[in-house]
C-alpha cells in the first residue's frame, strides 16, 4: 500500500490519540536501516522509543522467533515455562534483585511495582504508609496509576480525578525530597535519566539523598528502568552507574528487542509481599516473548553487546561535544551510553528533525528544545559518524539559509 491510502484509512478507523503522525510508514527493516512504503531509506536512531535494541531483522532473533512460533507462544501461567524460568534467573543473577514478575509493557511493569510496595507495608501492618513520591516531569506510563505517578500535568489534565496518595517533587532537589517525606511514605520512584521529558539525568548527589533517606526511614526505592536498563546507558541497568541498591526495579522497552515485555523484580524481603492471588496476568512472560528476552540478554552479556553500547555511546557522547563546540546552536548534550539528549538554545528541534529525516536520519524530538537519540545497541561508530555528519549539515544549512 501506498502512504496516502494508509493514512486515510488510520485517520478515518484509528482514534485520534497520535494525531498528525510523522508521514512515514515502514515496511521492512535490517540492522539499523529501515525502509519505507517509498522505498526510501532511513538510519534509525530512534529505536521505536529505545525498544528494538538489536535492530531490525537481527539474525539470532528471526531464528529464535521463527522456531518459538512455530513450537508454542502462549500457555498460561497456570504452567510452567522453560523460556520464562530462564529468562528470569538470568535477570536477577544479573542485578541486585532476587526476584522477577513479568508483564508485557512498561506501565504494567511500574503498576505492578507499585502494588508490590503498596503489599508490602498492608503486610507490615502499616497500611497507611500507601504515599509514593515521584519526580515532576518524570513518565511512568498511561494506565491510571501510572498516570497519577506520571509528574506531567498534561498527562493527567483529561483524567481528575487522578488515583491519589502520589506525591510530586522537582527533580535533582534534595531539599525539597527531604520535605516531602512523612511517615506514610512508602515508596520513592525514579527514573534515573528521565527519558520523556528529554534524557535528563539525575546528579550523583540526589540519587544519595533518596538512597540515604531510604535507608533511614524504610522507605522502598523504585528505579523504573524501563527505558534505561537492559544496556541502554552503557551498563545492564542504570542504578549500577549511580552505586545504589534499589529495592525494586523495572524493565520492559528494550528488553525484548520489538517483542512486547516488561518486567519488575525485586528484593526478597519485598517480594515476599506477594502470596499466591495477589497479582497476576494472562499474557505476561509468555514463551515468546521471553525468548525474545533470552536472545537480547543473550547478545549483551555473552557476545560483547554491553561493552558494545557503552564504546559507541562514549563515542558518540564525545563526536556530539565537539559539534555542540562548533556549533553554538547547541546548548549542551547530556546522557549516558546511548541514551543521549541534544539540547539547542532556542526552539529548533522539531525543524532538525525533520531535516535529519530529510537526509534520511530518525531522531526523537521532545518538546521544542531537545533531540532525543536512542539507537538500537548495535549501532556502529561509522553509523554515529554518519549521524554527526547530518547533523552538522542540517545545522550549517539552517545558518546559511537565515
Ligand atoms: C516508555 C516508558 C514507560 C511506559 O512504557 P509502556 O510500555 O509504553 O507502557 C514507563 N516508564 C518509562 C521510564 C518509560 O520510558
Amino acid at each position: 500500500m501506498h502512504l496516502e491510502e494508509i493514512q486515510k484509512l488510520d485517520e478515518k478507523y484509528y482514534m485520534n490519540t497520535f494525531g498528525q503522525r510523522t508521514p512515514v510508514c515502514f515496511t521492512k527493516g535490517e540492522g539499523i536501516v529501515l525502509t519505507d512504503t517509498e522505498g526510501k531509506i532511513y538510519r534509525d536512531f530512534f529505536a521505536g522509543i529505545a525498544v528494538n535494541s538489536l535492530g531490525y531483522g537481527h539474525p539470532k532473533m528471526v531464528r529464535a522467533l521463527q522456531d518459538q512460533v512455530a513450537k508454542i507462544t502462549h500457555v498460561s501461567n497456570v504452567y510452567y515455562s522453560e523460556n520464562q524460568a530462564c529468562l528470569a534467573q538470568k535477570l536477577v543473577e544479573n542485578s541486585c534483585l532476587d526476584r522477577i514478575f513479568f508483564a508485557n509493557t512498561g506501565a504494567e511493569a511500574n503498576e505492578g511495582a507499585i502494588k508490590l510496595a503498596r503489599k508490602y507495608f498492608v503486610e507490615k501492618d502499616q497500611p497507611d504508609r500507601h504515599e509514593i513520591i515521584t519526580l515532576k516531569n518524570s513518565f511512568h506510563g498511561r494506565t491510571l496509576a501510572t498516570v497519577a505517578a506520571t509528574g506531567q500535568e498534561k498527562y493527567q489534565k483529561p483524567y481528575r480525578p487522578l488515583l491519589e496518595k502520589f506525591v510530586h517533587v522537582e527533580a535533582n532537589d534534595c531539599k525539597a525530597l527531604r520535605q516531602a517525606v512523612t511517615p506514610n511514605t512508602a515508596a520513592i520512584m525514579v527514573e534515573l535519566i528521565q527519558g520523556e521529558s528529554g534524557v535528563l539525568p539525575l546528579t550523583q548527589e540526589y540519587v544519595d539523598t533518596i538512597a540515604e533517606l531510604c535507608q533511614k526511614e524504610g522507605i522502598l526505592l523504585i528505579i523504573d528502568e524501563v527505558q534505561t536498563g537492559i544496556g541502554r546507558t552503557g551498563k545492564l541497568f542504570a542504578y549500577e552507574w549511580y552505586g545504589i541498591q534499589p529495592d525494586i526495579i523495572t524493565l520492559a522497552k528494550g528488553l525484548g528487542g520489538g517483542i512486547p515485555i516488561g518486567a519488575f523484580l525485586a528484593k526478597e524481603k519485598v517480594a515476599a509481599a506477594f502470596h499466591p492471588g495477589d497479582h497476576g496476568t494472562t499474557f505476561g512472560g509468555n514463551p515468546l516473548s521471553t525468548r525474545a528476552g533470552l536472545v537480547v540478554m543473550e547478545e549483551l552479556l555473552e557476545n560483547g553487546l554491553l561493552q558494545h553500547a557503552a564504546n559507541v555511546g562514549e563515542y558518540f557522547q564525545k563526536q556530539l561535544m565537539e559539534l555542540a563546540e562548533r556549533h553554538t546552536e547547541i546548548e549542551t548534550v547530556r546522557g549516558k551510553g546511548l541514551m543521549l539528549g541534544v539540547v539547542f538554545q532556542d526552539e529548533i528541534a522539531k525543524d532538525v528533525g525533520t531535516a535529519l529525516r530529510g537526509k534520511g536520519y530518525l531522531v526523537g524530538v521532545v518538546g521544542t528544545r531537545v533531540l532525543r537519540i536512542v539507537p538500537p545497541l548495535v549501532v556502529m561508530k561509522t553509523d554515529v559518524d554518519g549521524l554527526i555528519e547530518a547533523l552538522s549539515a542540517v545545522l550549517e544549512e539552517r545558518k546559511q539559509t537565515a
